[in-house]
């Protein structure tokens, strides 16, 4: 396998044709190996998979007849591009990572889900190996949730579906094909902390104060760190104790023009949270429940439904901190299974 230097930065197209740089931190990356054929595949499907599981992707929780597998290069934030940069990056990987998951799990159909400016790339490497379903860019379509009620729409005859991301099937393709376990990561960076918005490869364990003085970022302007997507990230105080970990999809650094501050007022009703809610929950009614701990209630009113996206927070006028109630619900009640 070829390696090139990589320390330049390369703009690459996103959704809505935007085009960000990227930069990697590593001193090189390991080329796309395009020639490289699907080796694997001479190996046995069940020891493939403890190959897999020894090096951390858990496929032995997967069901074995797995009826359809979305493959997603669709982001599950505003301000994450990492998997439309895999799928830019890395697509012959992506081709091969398509057979591996045939090989091994052997679905019925894998479906490759995709934004509209991936199409012309997704159609040619899907070729007979998976079916492309075109996802409207549109928050919050990437969420796994939403590809598989939209791609149980699409195409008849879906059952259960796996859902893996292009970035983790770039991972777990080249786990088996060079016995490497993954140590790296994307990293979107966003906010106006940073000099400029990119993607970055970091080493999952590294602190997030080291991605944010790689970047030369002013911490006595930023006010604000958020870990995760800028609508499903948290806040973190103390980014020296905190790792990027694999699932550290973004990170932003906010400034001073970039806080909202507010107060909350009391539920007037409005019906704007439910209306909003992709999973047509009665936002409000399950927000009340979960501030005053009737946790029992909240699973009637199906918190398990929940996705996590934000959106009622998002467009509540009275601004309820709609999410955070939900996520505390949810977590109390996960908390009292275990206590099972
Ligand atoms: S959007 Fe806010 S104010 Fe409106 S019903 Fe929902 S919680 Fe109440
Ligand atoms: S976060 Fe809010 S809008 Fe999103 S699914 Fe959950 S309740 Fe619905």
């Amino acid at each position: 396998m070829g390696i090139r230097s990589f320390f330049g930065i390369v703009p690459f197209r996103v959704r809505h044709g935007q085009e960000l740089p990227y930069l990697d931190m590593r001193d090189a990356v390991p080329e796309s190996p395009v020639k490289l054929t699907a080796g694997f595949l001479q190996e046995k499907p069940t020891e493939l998979r403890e190959k897999l599981q020894t090096f951390g992707f858990g496929l032995g929780a997967v069901p074995s007849d797995a009826d359809t597998v979305i493959v997603s290069a669709c982001d599950t934030d505003p301000a994450v591009t990492i998997q439309q940069h895999v799928f830019s990056l890395y697509p012959d990987t992506v081709a091969r990572g398509l057979s591996l998951l045939q090989h091994i799990i052997q679905p019925k159909k894998i479906v490759l889900a995709i934004f509209p400016c991936q199409r012309k790339r997704a159609v040619s490497l899907a070729a007979d190996l998976a079916e492309v379903a075109v996802i409207a860019p549109v928050y919050p379509n990437g969420f796994p949730q939403m590809l598989a009620s939209m791609v149980k729409r699409l195409r008849s005859g879906v059952g259960t579906s796996m859902y893996v991301n292009a970035e983790r099937l770039v991972a777990m393709t080249n786990a088996v094909e060079t016995g490497a376990a993954p140590t790296t990561k994307l990293v979107s960076l966003s906010g106006s902390g940073f000099p400029q918005r990119k993607n970055v490869c970091v080493r999952v364990g590294q602190s997030v104060q080291s991605v944010l003085d790689s970047q030369s970022v002013d911490m006595a302007v930023v006010r604000k760190v958020v870990c995760g997507g800028l609508l499903t990230g948290s806040a973190i105080y103390q980014p020296a104790a905190i790792q990027v970990t694999s699932q550290t999809d973004g990170i932003a650094a906010q400034t001073e023009k970039e806080l909202v501050r507010y107060e909350s007022v009391p539920c007037f009703n409005c019906g704007k949270c439910t209306a909003v809610c992709p999973a047509r929950l009665k936002v409000n009614h399950l927000a009340r429940y979960a501030e005053y701990s009737r946790f029992d209630t909240c699973r009637e009113y199906a918190i398990d439904s929940c996705i996590g996206c934000g959106l009622c927070s998002y467009v509540c006028p009275a601004h309820r901190p709609l999410l955070q109630l939900i996520s505390f619900a949810s977590d109390e009640l996960k908390k009292g299974e275990a206590a099972v």
